[in-house]
């Protein structure tokens, strides 16, 4: 059955499988023993085998499988589905700044059935695409709802899963119901992993952009399961990205997961992508991600996922994430050594809104006083000669305060000055004059990047 069949041009070769069931073990009647051989048949697709014999167990496990697929069913016609809000948190401020729409099977004797439970075969059998659906209505009902009601209304993340992407009218759901309760599109965001993007890459990226075109943001799900690079992935149109929780369970005692995890927050920032960690539940870890720059956190540490009710309550209160146990400290803090304004006032205008403290010394010494008196992570020079007891400044801070990054601007009459100093690891960076507003933005915000992660 194997062999190649030629219709007109095209060679044709079928993959047939085989159930089998033994008369009389698997069956005393015709009736029977072909409905064995046919769940056998089905299972050896599943398991990619080319013939698979009928077995009890195997009969068990389809049953059940099957029981679920008609409760699933039951339970899509009878509106047994409820939705859980877990709040994101904006890192930089605390506030609740969306949420992500989780799905719950309220069962009426099974109780609360978590999503793992069925979200699997309802992908298997395609009910997944109905089930959708509803979240889909559901969300924009709530959001619609919320904003009616008064209040703070803020951004909610639905998943979308593969077969609903590919299959689903997903767009035109969206479209007609965000119309319908005449939603703007930016109070609803999609989650989408990357193994749904790359079953069709072209096709996934034409949606997406088709998306992006309504004013939906999208997120790239469970990031680091894959295998998939994001400087790839790039050409999707995400917005943002989450750390999958597996990196960060033991962000702050594994060394391979703190650095995939940074690595994942400085790629997503080159590529002008924001950073969502998932699964944050203690302090510790929220300290290290904020320190790293990550942009927002989701987690027990904040909040579960909780019923719509609650996830009002919280928005209205102003429920906030404490910082505080991040021991923040002043602004990271910039000294300008300048014996005149140009630099410092080049500094204001390119960082002054940034939230950074500025500092400025006009000498070497009066620098010195500052480093010794404030907590200083960059120091910014407008020259080598600063000199102190003949030594240049530079050389002299790399010394005492080897923590500091420091960086050096300076005219070609210094260069061998400044060289001297690059290669002897006292300046991190050398600027030549004049120097460009926005380089030397980037070049102290690398810095201050670097210095915290060092
Ligand atoms: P997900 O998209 O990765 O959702 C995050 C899951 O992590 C949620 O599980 C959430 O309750 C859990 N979680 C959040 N913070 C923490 C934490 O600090 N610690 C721990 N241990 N867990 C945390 P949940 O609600 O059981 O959902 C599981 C998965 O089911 C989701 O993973 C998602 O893939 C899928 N799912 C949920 N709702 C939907 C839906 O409406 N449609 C589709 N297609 N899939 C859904
Ligand atoms: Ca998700
Ligand atoms: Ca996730």
């Amino acid at each position: 059955m194997s062999a190649p069949i030629t219709i007109g041009e095209q060679a044709v070769q079928l993959a047939p499988r085989l159930g089998v069931a033994v008369f009389p073990a698997d069956g005393d009647d015709a009736e029977a023993l072909l409905r064995n051989a046919e769940a056998a048949q089905k299972q050896s697709k599943a398991a990619l085998a080319r013939f698979l014999y009928f077995s009890q167990e195997l009969n068990a496990r389809m049953a059940e499988k099957l029981e679920l697929e008609q409760m699933l069913k039951r339970a899509i016609q009878e509106g047994q589905f409820v939705l859980y809000y877990q709040p994101k948190v904006d890192l930089r401020t605390g506030a609740i700044a969306g949420a992500e729409a989780l799905i719950r099977w309220q069962h009426p004797e099974r109780g609360m059935v978590p999503p793992d439970r069925f979200i699997p075969l309802a992908e298997e059998t395609g009910l997944i695409v109905p089930i959708g659906d509803w979240v889909i209505r559901a969300v924009c009902a709530q959001q619609s709802a919320w904003r009616q009601a008064g209040g703070p209304v803020v951004p909610v993340a639905l998943n979308l899963s593969a077969l609903q992407f590919r299959q689903g009218n997903v767009l035109a759901t969206l479209r007609s119901v965000l119309e319908e309760h005449a939603l703007d599109p930016a109070c609803v965001e999609l989650e989408l992993t990357e193994s749904v993007v790359m079953q069709e890459p072209a096709i996934a990226q034409q949606t997406m952009l088709a998306f992006g075109a309504l004013g939906l943001k999208l997120s790239l799900d469970d990031f680091g399961t894959g295998y998939s690079s994001l400087a790839y992935l790039k050409r999707f149109p995400f917005q943002y990205v989450k750390i999958d929780r597996a990196f960060i369970t033991d962000v702050t005692s594994n060394p391979d997961d703190a650095a995939i995890s940074m690595a994942i927050i400085a790629m997503a920032h080159s590529l002008r992508m924001r950073v969502i960690a998932e699964g944050v539940e203690t302090a510790a870890q929220l300290q290290f991600l904020r320190a790293r720059d990550c942009d927002y956190i989701q987690g027990y540490y904040f909040s579960r996922p909780v019923a719509a009710p609650a996830f009002h309550a919280m928005l209205a209160s102003g429920q906030c994430l404490d910082l505080g146990v991040c021991g923040a400290g002043p602004a990271p803090t910039i000294l300008v050594v300048d014996e005149a304004t140009e630099l410092r006032d080049s500094v204001q205008r390119a960082l002054g809104n940034e939230g950074y403290r500025i500092l400025q010394a006009r000498s070497a010494s009066e620098a010195l006083t500052v480093l010794a008196t404030e907590s200083v992570q960059v120091v910014l020079s407008d020259r080598m000669v600063h000199k102190r007891d003949g030594r240049p400044l530079i050389s002299i801070v790399a010394r005492l305060y080897p923590d500091t990054i420091r960086i050096v601007l300076s005219g070609y009459a210094e260069l061998q000055a400044a060289l001297d100093a690059l290669n002897r690891g006292e300046v991190y960076r050398f600027l030549t004059k004049p120097w460009d507003d926005q380089l030397l933005k980037h070049t102290v915000v690398d810095a201050l990047r670097r210095h915290q992660s060092g």
